[in-house]
């Protein structure tokens, strides 16, 4: 989608606020950890250029994305310092990946064989990491035999350097670390049966780093924390305190578009959900579910001036309607999400809102927001 410049509605991204979360938490490692940045699905909304920039500003020394194509555009913006794809590449790509100088996750023995196949044509040696699944249930070596295998066919292998190997927790945000604790066994003991040297163990993502659990490796993979989100994020319900103080650094502006007084009797929007009872005041607001702004949104309430006021009717594609407990100017700014975690729209109640966590708020405000920053 192109992004709609010429609407008032954009995405505001405090790139300072990103630099201070990184820079707290590096504080917090030890001399010889790392902190990689990572900024797949766009820096989870908030841009992946500009984020990748300040956080290696901040101290960041890696970059992890989802997929090739996302590794690739850091490069063509010239960002130095490794790259890890954390998804399964196509073994085609490994060629493309290895030109880029971009690391790339190995699930499985298939995968190797293949691409070394390929690799052993163009002469190139690629730099992987191994993905081990010690409980995720996602991607992944998680049988012993195959990884000593994989092991045995590394050894030597001229058309691999092992970089990494590492694992992701499925439960590293719970107050109970019973799963995470079995995550870590399972993970050393697939460690016990290398053979080949990698030159980085890591496991910890945000919610390790920032509920202190322990995990002392090599690289710390920061994501939702450093762009100032708690990584414990429940539905509707209480999240873990973070041991960090963590900066919020997104927040979605907007102004009226149009206000005008509806009498009683009158509907709003598709299915005229709302009808006035009375003479009252709507403002219109242009953002809409092409947006991100789910029609689920319908009830919350958005800050309009300095009055936070609710939804009513649907939300459409391209605009909401507000209902205002007075006249006020069209151009009148509204917040629909404020980057204060204590302000009643903060990202958080949005989640909720929608009955969802605030990384797929993030992630799915559209391209059609410009992102501003600060
Ligand atoms: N590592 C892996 C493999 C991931 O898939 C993700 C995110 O999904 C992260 C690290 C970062 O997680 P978080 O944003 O919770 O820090």
């Amino acid at each position: 989608m192109v992004p709609a410049i010429h609407r008032p509605a954009q995405i505001n991204v405090d790139l300072d606020a990103i630099k201070t979360n990184v820079k707290n938490e590096i504080k917090r490692l030890d001399n010889n950890q790392q902190l990689w940045a990572v900024v797949k699905a766009n820096a989870y909304g908030h841009g992946a250029i500009p984020v990748a920039h300040a956080a290696l500003e901040a101290g960041a020394t890696g970059f992890c994305v989802a997929t090739l194509d996302e590794g690739l555009q850091l490069r063509e913006y010239g960002l130095p310092k490794p790259i890890l794809v954390l998804g399964i590449v196509p073994t085609q790509w490994a060629p493309l990946a290895a030109q880029k100088n971009i690391s790339l996750t190995v699930g499985s023995l298939e995968w190797l064989k293949k691409a070394d196949k390929i690799l052993t044509e163009t002469g190139q040696t690629l730099k992987i990491h191994l993905g081990i699944d010690s409980g995720m249930g996602r991607i992944g070596f998680s049988e012993d035999d195959e990884f000593k295998a994989a092991n045995v066919f590394l050894q030597d292998n001229p058309h691999f350097e092992v970089e990494g190997m590492f694992t992701h927790f499925s439960k590293a945000d719970s107050a109970d670390t019973s799963y995470l604790d079995y995550q870590v066994d399972r993970f050393n003991h697939m460690k016990d049966l290398l053979t080949v040297k990698p030159k980085y163990i890591h496991m910890a993502n945000s919610a390790a780093a920032v509920f202190d659990r322990k995990i002392k490796t090599d690289i710390v993979r920061y994501g939702v924390a450093m762009y100032g989100l708690n990584p414990s994020s429940v539905p509707n319900g209480k999240d873990l305190e973070s041991h960090v103080d963590l900066k919020p650094a997104l927040s979605f502006t907007s102004e009226l578009t149009f206000v005008k007084k509806i009498h009683s009797g009158y509907g709003v929007s598709y299915g005229a959900t709302f009808v006035a009872d009375k003479d009252q005041w709507i403002g219109t607001v242009p953002v809409g579910y092409a947006d991100g702004w789910q029609r689920k949104m319908q009830g919350f309430k958005v800050k309009v001036g300095e009055d936070y006021c609710p939804i009513v009717g649907r939300v459409c594609m391209d605009q909401f309607m507000v209902l205002l407990p007075k006249e006020v100017p069209v151009g009148t700014k509204v917040e629909l999400i404020s980057a204060d975690p204590k302000a009643p729209n903060n990202i958080k109640a949005v989640a909720d809102q929608v009955d969802t966590i605030h990384y797929e708020i993030a992630c799915l405000l559209s391209d059609r927001l410009p992102r501003v920053y600060q």
